[in-house]
């Protein structure tokens, strides 16, 4: 594997992970180093501070980011993530997976992503308001329809979307549906957009099942996170008649042998905003989840939770990744000698990123489509890439990971090619 650049600090950190997997790639289709290290590094980085004016009269003071890795294929297109986590280089590494989730599902977009270092829970809805429309403002020359659009990611909402289409249409002097997608249905928003995560998680879950010859109705599946991608995972895997047997958030973790009444448990978070005490389930420590012996394992929450610490115990036969970056490469190793199947993020996860690409079709055309229609091109397309990732990792002997990366890596470096480099 070629060493391109030197580690981001001695920890790793997602963006090490990311480089990684592109190395692997770009071993793979002997990419050359020059452009191996454009694709490593963002295109474009700003780092913005956002003074906020607390309802108390107070004054406080969050950083924000927006890394645009590529614009090869497209304006740039990724989420806007509020985490007391975000930092810089996650956001790049979640920007580089943008890259490769949009060339993977063929969405004519580079990648993006966008974070602020705040811990939504603790302000109010005016405050996030204000540093919404504070950070929409710092990063407006960036965005726009055509440069770079965002959506919700972990901490943002549709609410969210509101307040930036809103802040960028007022400084544009008319309204601007299509800056950024995930947007409430009044606004221009899609249909489907909301549940589209997770329903291409569980598109290419389904899809994945025979591959070790499972079935949904004798099968099981345990999800980590109930929030914008694992809730909705939970009920459509639930829906398609899988055994769910254990779900988590960032309080705690619910388990029943028997099989979880997803329904009952939604009503259960919606009344308590969490899935600790639900009275259909014991109680179990949130980590052990990772480690339950299930058929499917959704790891819908943060990057980095399977490493090489807890992949050895992992006992499910296959591993969809719902959230953006969970496994680590070693991970990847580990889980790949125990015969565990990993469908990557860049795949698995990449319904929200379609149908917010059907979003901004829709808006940009002002011509609606109906929630049935959204969904049948959603699922056309989850199927499409998972059939063209098999069929390639099969006839390479690759890791689906490393067979997805590659495709899309392939089809960034093409365009980058066929436009040439300027000057
Ligand atoms: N935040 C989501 C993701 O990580 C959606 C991005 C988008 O729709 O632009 O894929």
């Amino acid at each position: 594997m070629t060493a391109v650049l030197e580690p981001t600090s001695t920890a790793a950190t997602p963006l090490d992970d990311a480089r990684a997997q592109l190395a692997q790639a770009a071993d793979v289709l002997g990419l050359p180093d020059g452009l191996h290290r454009m694709l490593a590094t963002a295109r474009r980085e700003v780092t913005v501070s956002i003074p906020l004016r607390r309802d108390d009269g107070a004054q406080d003071l969050f950083v924000g980011h927006r890394v645009q890795h590529n614009f090869s294929r497209g304006p740039a297109k990724g989420g806007l993530r509020y985490s007391p986590d975000v930092d810089l280089d996650e956001v790049r590494a979640l920007a580089m997976w943008m890259t490769w989730k949009c060339a993977l599902l063929d969405v004519p977009y580079g990648g993006a992503k966008g974070g602020v270092r705040i811990d939504p829970r603790a302000y109010s809805a005016a405050e996030l308001e204000r540093v919404t429309r504070r950070f929409t403002s710092e990063i407006l020359p960036l965005i726009g329809p055509e440069r770079d659009i965002p959506a919700p990611d972990i901490g943002t909402d549709e609410q969210t979307m509101a307040w930036m289409m809103d802040t960028y249409s007022v400084a544009s002097g008319h309204t601007v549906l299509g800056v950024v997608t995930g947007k409430p249905i009044a606004l221009g928003g899609s249909l489907g957009r909301a549940s589209s995560t997770s329903r291409g998680v569980v598109d290419v879950a389904l899809a994945a099942l025979p591959e070790r010859g499972l079935r949904p109705d004798r099968s099981s599946a345990a999800v980590q996170g109930f929030g914008k991608v694992g809730r909705g995972a939970a009920r459509f895997l639930a829906e398609a008649g899988l055994s769910v047997v254990a779900v988590s958030d960032q309080y705690g973790a619910v388990v029943a042998s028997a099989g979880l009444d997803i329904r009952a448990l939604e009503e259960h978070v919606d009344a308590t905003g969490s899935v600790v005490g639900f009275a259909g389930g014991d109680e179990l420590p949130p980590a052990d989840l990772l480690e339950l012996e299930v058929d499917v394992l959704v790891p819908a929450a943060v990057e980095g939770v399977l490493t090489a610490a807890n992949a050895p115990r992992v006992r499910a036969r296959i591993v969809v990744e719902g959230a953006n970056g969970p496994t680590t490469p070693e991970a990847d190793r580990l889980l790949a000698a125990d015969d565990v199947l990993v469908v990557p993020d860049i795949l698995a996860n990449a319904g929200g990123v379609v149908v917010s690409y059907f979003e901004w079709v829709q808006a940009n055309q002002a011509y609606w489509w109906t929630a049935a229609q959204v969904e049948a091109r959603l699922k056309d397309r989850m199927i499409g890439a998972w059939e063209s990732v098999r069929d390639y990792a099969t006839r390479t002997r690759l890791s689906l990971r490393t067979a997805a990366t590659a495709m899309a890596v392939e089809r960034v470096a093409s365009a980058h090619a066929q436009r040439g480099l300027y000057p």
